[in-house]
């Protein structure tokens, strides 16, 4: 037996949970499906559902080799649920935090799928607006790719977008996870799709790094690093390589890469990668914490820096520290921004060249004073101008998604 969803499914066993609901392995009229039953809270709240139905069209005309297919929504009574492609392997968080760092061929052929995911769906004029290692599923059963990775699906696409209704995400609330995040989100500016593009080449940082180059400690720390930190260069990446990131991670979208190029140019790459081991990258050494700054949110020093992992509120639940995207994430007040949290040192060192008390630490401690100075200046000005909430940008996508209200209803 199993649980019905709707006339047409029934989903027998949980093949994983993430934060807007539970997967489960199910079966349908053309055989086995994925099938993502929306959390409670969700699946009741009315204007998520008619924006759910509104998104139907959209949803289910995105149809991609790389893009995990969305086949069906259901509003059945408490139930809300997408019914997808069943990916028969694991997603990459799974993998990354089974190998730590991938090597750069496998870690680039990855990307380079997900950056044609991102192509089509932009294309359509879609923004996936939460692209992590979460939501890139690999398929096993797929043929063994460059750097013998197996084919790499994104997943969850609109589903950022659907449980940002405009109640949730009023005045200073954002959406999405905050080591991800572009820095025209944490500025208030309307997401469009070079925010995917910069997410993704956060993704590929981390699969070759292990650590996001701007993660760690307190999420208005990390909010404010997006804004007004550089990323740190990582020892042995192949310049072209790191130009390809710099470019993507660049602060002004307009600068960065449109999605198929950044796909063409990775794959350009491949071939002087083949064969090269995971970088030789330490994790990023703890920084003593800046004179003047108190700690309002400490981390337990005994604990490797957490990313992705921190709750956009202080004191929030365990339920909130993980790399969950955050649907009701507070902008963090001036104060917490400026200074009154500490953050953590992001520079990354090769293996073993870094002390503290060395005079490149006592340098990287100098910069970041300088730089926490320049946080907030910048910080203040852009509160002056009202500029710290986030909108859910359904007026500004790049070319206005076709998810119109001419959507039929559901069955
Ligand atoms: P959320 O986006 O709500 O956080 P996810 O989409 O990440 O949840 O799903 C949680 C887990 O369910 C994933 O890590 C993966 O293991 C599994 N899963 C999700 N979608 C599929 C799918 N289409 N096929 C197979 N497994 C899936």
């Amino acid at each position: 037996m199993g649980r019905k969803i709707g006339s047409r499914y029934t989903a027998h066993q949980i093949l994983g949970r993430g934060s807007a609901g539970t997967v489960w392995l199910g079966e349908g009229p053309e055989g086995p499906v994925a099938i993502k039953l929306l959390r409670e809270d969700l699946a009741s709240d009315q204007e998520l559902v008619g924006r759910f139905v509104q998104e139907r069209t959209a949803l289910l005309s995105l149809d991609h080799a790389r893009v995990v297919g969305v086949h069906d929504l259901v509003v059945d009574g408490n139930d809300l649920a997408l019914v997808m492609d069943l990916v028969r392997g694991t997603d990459l968080r799974t993998r990354l935090e089974r190998e730590r760092r991938l090597a750069p061929e496998a870690a680039v052929a990855i990307v380079a799928d997900v950056a044609d995911a991102l192509a089509a769906a932009h294309a359509a004029g879609i923004v996936h607006r939460d692209v992590k290692p979460e939501n890139v599923l690999l398929d096993m059963q797929g043929p063994l790719g460059p750097g013998g990775s197996h084919p790499a699906l994104l997943t969850d696409f609109g589903v950022a977008k659907l449980i940002d209704s405009p109640r949730r995400t009023r005045a200073t609330k954002i959406i999405g996870t905050p080591d991800y995040l572009a820095p025209e989100i944490i500025e208030g500016l309307p997401p469009r799709a070079a925010v995917d593009i910069y997410a993704l080449a956060t993704v590929l940082y981390e699969l070759l790094a292990g650590f996001t180059p701007f993660g760690g400690g307190h999420p208005g720390a990390v909010l404010r690093r997006h804004v007004t930190e550089t990323v740190v260069p990582l020892p042995g990446i192949p310049d072209e390589l790191w130009q390809l990131m710099l470019q993507c991670l660049a602060k002004a979208p307009a600068s960065r890469l449109r999605a198929s190029e950044l796909a063409a140019r990775l794959r350009e790459q491949l071939p002087l990668l083949a064969g090269m081991p995971p970088l030789d990258v330490d994790e990023p050494e703890a920084e003593a914490p800046d004179e003047g700054y108190e700690e309002t949110a400490p981390q337990p020093r005994e604990q490797p820096p957490r990313r992705g992992a921190v709750p956009l509120v202080p004191g929030a639940t365990p339920a909130d520290a993980n790399r969950d995207t955050h649907t009701s994430m507070r902008v963090p007040a001036p104060d917490e921004l400026a200074g009154g949290a500490r953050g953590t040192a992001r520079a990354p060192r090769a293996a073993g060249t870094v002390r503290p008390g060395s005079a490149r630490h006592r340098a990287s401690a100098r910069r970041r004073r300088i730089t926490l100075g320049v946080a907030g200046v910048v910080l203040a000005a852009a509160v002056g101008a009202g500029a710290w909430y986030a909108t859910s940008g359904d007026d500004a996508d790049p070319a206005k998604p076709n998810t119109g209200t001419s959507a039929p209803p559901m069955p």
